[in-house]
């Protein structure tokens, strides 16, 4: 395979864009090399500009839950945008989507929509703070809820990749609101919430990890977390931008059976538009700005185009079921099969998987936390990066990342990715 066009396009992108990327961890300093550009995408493949085409398990980072290019998103984009891409007006898409999104997901009776992750837990923990009128906050070692600065304490995704998990820029005055419980440690967090009697507003977790590889909640984790959150009238966000219309149509409270207070989604919910969103019971949505006090807003929240996109998502994943117990199985097979690849060529391992999203961590022994998830052997993932890729398979440059399937993803695509894992475990 060659890469030649996409190295020339990032030595360009380098001079005008800092480290050619506009999210950090689509470079490749972890696993070293240039990234791959790509051109288009289609269904389970990727195509970049050097003519490559790739299995993609990386599928924009979760939204692509149906594959690439998926016809009825792509045809609702269309149409929209022949109509005009932004009115800062209300809009009645905007109510179909709400409509369909409360109906799915469990607890919940309003939404809010965003642009982004990271805006939807940014303003679900103001949203917190002014509901319970507290100011600090809980979050777990490893965990990702985007680049807002309360939540770069010890984050997990591209800040622990690039050995940032604390950055600069973030004040103490942020950083001493936000304290750190270990994930999968009840104990944890309860030391933390007695430390700090009536001063916790919110507990923000995502409740199955995608942000450390994916590392699901022990039996009796998010159950513990709910009774205490009760005990100590603190709110529970549960962060479902990977696990929210993915795990389940309704997440993982309807997977678990636990409810959240506020829930924040991302990527599926907006078919690969810039979309999030934020919700709750009425109560605590109320409080929200023009009718309540939080204030938080935006210019293009809600816009057409990215709403035409999720709600025809989202349709789709309501009207076809069986496409959630179709790639659980999937990534079932693929969990199998890539097991025993590895396991024939002795390649120390631990295979996490919860549903449809699964990832593979280069150590032994169970990875249940931030510093288990640490241990994997970081040269190994390189050189397993890198031989996927020259077969083939796109898996996302970090160890700390999970991969994400698709209903796109053929039996015959999971063969071969089978098959690369053998030729590629030969040599680690
Ligand atoms: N929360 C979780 C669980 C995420 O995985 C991410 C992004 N990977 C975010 C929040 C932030 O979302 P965004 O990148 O859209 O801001």
């Amino acid at each position: 395979m060659t890469y030649k066009r996409s190295s020339e396009l990032f030595a360009e992108a380098q001079k005008v864009i800092p480290g050619g990327v506009n999210s950090p961890v689509r470079a490749f300093n972890a696993v070293g090399g240039d990234p791959v550009f790509i051109e288009r995408a289609e269904g389970a493949y990727l195509y970049d500009v050097d003519g490559n085409r790739y299995i993609d398990y990386i599928n924009s980072w979760g939204p692509m839950i149906l594959g690439h290019a998926y016809k009825p998103v792509v045809d609702a984009v269309i149409e929209k945008a022949k109509l005009g891409t932004s009115f800062g007006t209300p809009t009645e898409i905007e109510t179909r989507i709400a409509e369909l999104a409360v109906k799915l997901v469990p607890n919940i009776d309003k939404i809010r929509m965003v642009n982004s992750g990271t805006e939807a837990c940014m303003s679900a923990v103001r949203l917190a703070r002014g509901f319970t009128k507290r100011e600090k906050i809980i979050k777990f070692a490893g965990c990702y809820h985007g680049h807002s600065d309360s939540f770069l304490i010890q984050a997990g995704s591209g800040a622990v990749t690039f050995g940032t998990p604390n950055s600069p820029g973030v004040t103490q005055g942020t950083a001493k609101d936000t304290l750190l419980a270990i994930f999968n440690d009840i104990d944890s967090v309860r030391k933390l919430v007695e430390a700090n009697t009536g001063e916790i507003a919110c507990i923000i977790l995502e409740p199955v990890a995608g942000n450390m590889g994916c590392i699901p909640p022990r039996d009796g984790f998010l159950s513990g977390l709910r009774r205490l959150c009760d005990e100590n009238e603190i709110l529970l966000i549960f962060d479902e931008v990977m696990t929210g219309f993915r795990l389940a149509p309704g997440g993982v409270q309807e997977r678990f059976g636990i409810n959240a207070d506020i829930v924040t989604f991302g990527k599926v919910i907006g078919g690969g538009l810039p979309v999030g969103a934020f919700a709750a019971r009425a109560e605590i949505m109320d409080m929200l700005a023009p009718i309540g006090p939080v204030y938080q807003a935006g210019t293009l929240s809600g816009n057409p185009l990215a709403m035409a996109a999720g709600l025809a998502m989202l349709t789709e994943l309501d009207q076809n079921r069986e496409i959630f117990k179709s790639i659980d199985e999937k990534t079932a097979y693929l969990h199998k099969g890539i097991q025993a690849a590895l396991n024939s060529y002795n390649i120390p391992h631990t295979i996490n998987r919860l549903g449809s999203m699964i990832s593979v961590h280069f150590c032994e022994g169970e990875v249940s936390n931030f510093e288990t998830a640490a241990h994997g052997n970081n040269h190994t993932f390189k050189q397993f990066f890198h031989g996927m890729l020259d077969n083939g398979i796109y898996i996302a440059p970090s160890a700390f990342e999970t991969w994400f399937i698709t209903e796109a993803l053929s039996y015959e695509d999971l063969d071969a990715t089978i098959e690369a894992v053998k030729i590629v475990a030969k040599y680690l």
